[in-house]
């Protein structure tokens, strides 16, 4: 059998075949990617969407700060936006920033700048792109207040150009449709001088320290909080702070954060992470949803991708 590797278009970026994607990611579990792909720009991208069989899956991956990776991998092709995405451009109090420029990276740049809005990215460690989509934030500030405008590649590889009013975001969501790939964002703040915008930040780092495992393998909050509700309160309340499961944890510090002590799967983390919520539905009748992204497979899959793609053709046609 071919590999996938050699059903896809040539390209100028990095691309690769198994990659383990377990350092990838900030809880460092999940089994290998099938094809990894790094596009040089957004020429390749586009270029190489454009002539990707349509029957092979397409999965984004940021800095992995917010996804729980399976230990069977991700079949098909992941895609990884790195140097090439990583601009900052300032006009004024307004940037256009790469999507995989890290969110921490552009605080402290726009602080040292003297443009203030962004003090809460400094405690956020994924990229632009990955804290848009799911409209991150902390400190009673997310995305939605300074976004302007994004830019995105679809999974055809069409432009798509769209006000960041119309990427109807709430806590923690966006309907930014899931076969698009932001790659670049246009970001808007107000000019304050540097050391008021740092003392905020050193505030913010003070009292993350303070309260979450942030130095350890995590991907920040597990569960989304319900309607009048904190997660960690729930999952308290039942009596699961501190519980294990094989290398998973549910931290002792913070209850709403799942740790890999060191030694978990991704299996050990995601089936914690799903007693919790059954815990606490069957005890306090709220129904948790996961905060973190779950990517691919259980176990790895052998995929007859020749079929796959002839079949496709055959119905397309
Ligand atoms: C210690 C710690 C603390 C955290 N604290 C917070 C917090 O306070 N608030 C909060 O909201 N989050 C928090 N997080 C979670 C995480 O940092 C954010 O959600 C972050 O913005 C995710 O970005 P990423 O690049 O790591 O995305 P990834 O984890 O790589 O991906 C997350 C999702 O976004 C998609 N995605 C990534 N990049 C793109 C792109 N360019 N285009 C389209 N889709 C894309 C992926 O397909 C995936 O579905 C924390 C994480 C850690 C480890």
């Amino acid at each position: 059998m071919s590999s996938l590797l050699s059903y896809l278009p040539p390209v100028r970026g990095r691309i690769q075949e198994n990659v383990p994607l377990d350092e990838w990611t900030s809880l460092h579990v999940g089994g290998c990617a099938e094809v990894l792909f790094m596009p040089e720009d957004s020429d390749d991208l586009i270029h190489f969407l454009r002539r990707r069989p349509r029957a092979v899956p397409v999965t984004v991956l940021g800095a992995g700060t917010n996804v729980l990776i399976r230990d069977g991998g991700i079949p098909g092709i992941v895609i990884h936006l790195g140097n090439g995405f990583r601009r900052i451009f300032k006009e004024g109090n307004t940037f256009e920033v790469g999507a995989s420029v890290i969110a921490t990276t552009f605080a402290e740049q726009a602080a040292y700048e003297g443009v203030s809005g962004f003090e809460f990215l400094s405690t956020l460690p994924g990229t632009m792109g990955g804290g848009i989509c799911a409209n991150a934030g902390c400190f009673g500030r997310s995305f939605k207040d300074i976004l302007l405008e994004v830019e995105a590649v679809d999974f055809c590889g069409r432009i798509h150009w769209v006000p960041a009013k119309k990427l109807g975001f709430t806590y923690r969501a966006s309907t930014i449709p899931k076969d698009w790939i932001l790659v670049r964002a246009w970001i808007c703040g107000q000019i304050l001088p540097s050391p008021l915008i740092l003392k905020t930040m050193e505030e913010y780092h003070a009292t993350r320290a303070a309260t979450q495992p942030t130095q350890t393998r995590t991907a920040g909050s597990l569960f989304k909080n319900p309607e009048g509700k904190t997660a960690w309160e729930l999952i308290d309340a039942v009596g699961l702070r501190g519980t294990h499961l094989g290398g998973a944890e549910i931290s002792e510090k913070h209850a709403n954060f799942l740790i890999n002590t060191g030694h978990a799967t991704a299996s050990d983390l995601e089936t914690l992470g799903e007693k919790a919520r059954e815990k606490v539905l069957k005890e306090t009748g709220v129904s948790l949803s996961w905060e973190i992204v779950r990517l691919g497979v259980p176990f790895p899959e052998e995929t007859a991708w020749e079929e796959r793609i002839q079949a496709k053709k055959g119905v397309s046609s």
